[in-house]
């Protein structure tokens, strides 16, 4: 096939949306959302029905022992390393019809495009589903991505429960997707993820594709501020040991941090917790979750220096005593050069407007570019709203979104 040919190749706007309604119909909930909870009876029956469209497409399907699912179309030259799009079919609980659902179906219709076209790449092309993505039936999300990329091992993966105990093992033998293909990464030219957005930005500016270059890093923390505690009625205000004095001074600086560092900077305060809680005496202690997040690991060390700093220094000024103590740390993830560089080449080829942006919510493609060169592409969503039975997308949006993975494929299978 010509050049000009694939350059003009466009994937079939109308058959995706129906599919994406398809598949909607699968634990359809009153309010207009999607309830199809990892490995359950409705999960077997939209795998069941990925399964086949994908068959019908031409393509060899395989399952992996955590039930991640690869539909393979034989490249030209099938022992080089494929090209790879996934995402999850799993939802919330009160979740949408496209968070995840998309990039899987998007997948699925750039190997129905081509096999329509009678056009072969030259490495082969896969879509995966990830299992339990989502993490509300089981803890913790990306759990079946996370096993194939090396994040944790397969006994910790089959050995997850839900909350009546039953186990990842267990229900994927229960609904007949226990495979036996080896849950380890294997060589990738490429992987990518279309997804919506889940944020406003996209729509607020008028844009259709974001080009997504890498993942916020994420430090959560606990701070505690020590005081002592009296009565609130004879102790003078000159001589306490107030820890919300200390805190009233914190805060500010904080959000001055997150200025700073704009604008991808983030600093949420989501809990206090105060001791002992009596309204009219001076606490003793007070702890604070505190969640910074930046899309450049550099930067996000130097907001984590000076959030101590901080800390330390208007502690001492009103004689607390501080500790900051760290709960959780996920580094930020800058995309594959080539990967991203693919999408943009994709983008500007089809002309449409766009963004280079970082994601703000965590995707299978995290655990991805640890072993395989990867990017994501993100399309924008009615109000930003995700994770929300209301979640909605445009048809074209979504259409865009999967012309660019299909031109952002060809260009890394060689084609
Ligand atoms: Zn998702």
């Amino acid at each position: 096939m010509a050049d000009t040919d694939i350059r003009t190749l466009r994937i079939n706007g109308e058959r995706l949306w129906s599919r994406l309604m398809d598949m909607a119909r699968i634990g359809a909930t009153e309010r207009g959302g999607c309830n199809r909870q990892a490995l359950t009876d409705l999960d077997k029956i939209g795998r069941d029905l990925f399964v086949r469209w994908c068959r019908e497409a031409g393509c060899t399907v395989s399952v992996d022992q955590m039930g991640n699912i690869f539909a393979r179309r034989a490249g030209l030259d099938d022992e080089l390393p494929p090209v790879l799009s996934g995402s999850h079919l799993d939802t919330q609980p009160t979740g949408g019809r496209f968070d995840g659902v998309y990039g899987v179906l998007a997948g699925l219709e750039v190997i129905q495009t081509l096999a329509d076209a009678g056009i072969r790449t030259r490495a082969p092309l896969e879509v995966a589903v990830w299992t339990n993505e989502e993490g509300a039936r089981f803890s913790p999300a990306m759990i079946g991505s996370g096993v194939w990329a090396g994040a944790f091992d397969l006994a910790y993966g089959h050995g997850r429960t839900d909350k009546q105990g039953a186990s990842i093992a267990a229900e994927l033998a229960r609904i007949g997707y226990l495979g036996e293909r080896p849950a380890r990464a294997s060589p990738l030219a490429a992987a990518f993820e279309v997804h919506i957005e889940q944020g406003p930005i996209l729509e607020s500016e008028g844009l259709q594709l974001g080009v997504v270059t890498g993942v916020q890093g994420i430090r959560w923390y606990d701070l505690t501020l020590g005081g002592q505690p009296v009565h609130a009625g004879p102790t003078p205000m000159s001589v306490r040991r107030d820890p919300f004095m200390g805190l009233a001074a914190i805060l500010p600086r904080l959000y001055r941090l997150a200025e700073e560092h704009g604008p991808w900077a983030r600093v949420t305060f989501g809990d206090i917790r105060v001791d002992p809680g009596s309204r009219n005496t001076v606490p003793e202690r007070l702890v604070l979750a505190v969640d910074l997040r930046h899309p450049e690991q550099a930067v996000l060390d130097r907001m984590d220096a000076a959030f101590r700093a901080i800390v330390a220094e208007e502690a001492g000024r009103c004689r607390l005593e501080a500790e900051v103590r760290e709960e959780w740390h996920s580094p930020a993830v800058a995309f594959d050069a080539d990967c991203v560089a693919a999408v943009q080449g994709a983008v500007e080829s089809l002309g449409y407007s766009h963004l280079r942006m970082c994601s703000g919510a965590g995707h299978d493609s995290v655990y991805l570019a640890r072993v395989a060169p990867t990017s994501m592409i993100f399309v924008p969503c009615e109000g930003g709203i995700s994770h929300n039975e209301t979640e909605n997308a445009a048809p074209a949006d979504l259409e865009a979104g999967a012309n660019v993975l299909l031109h952002a494929m060809l260009r890394m299978a060689h084609s």
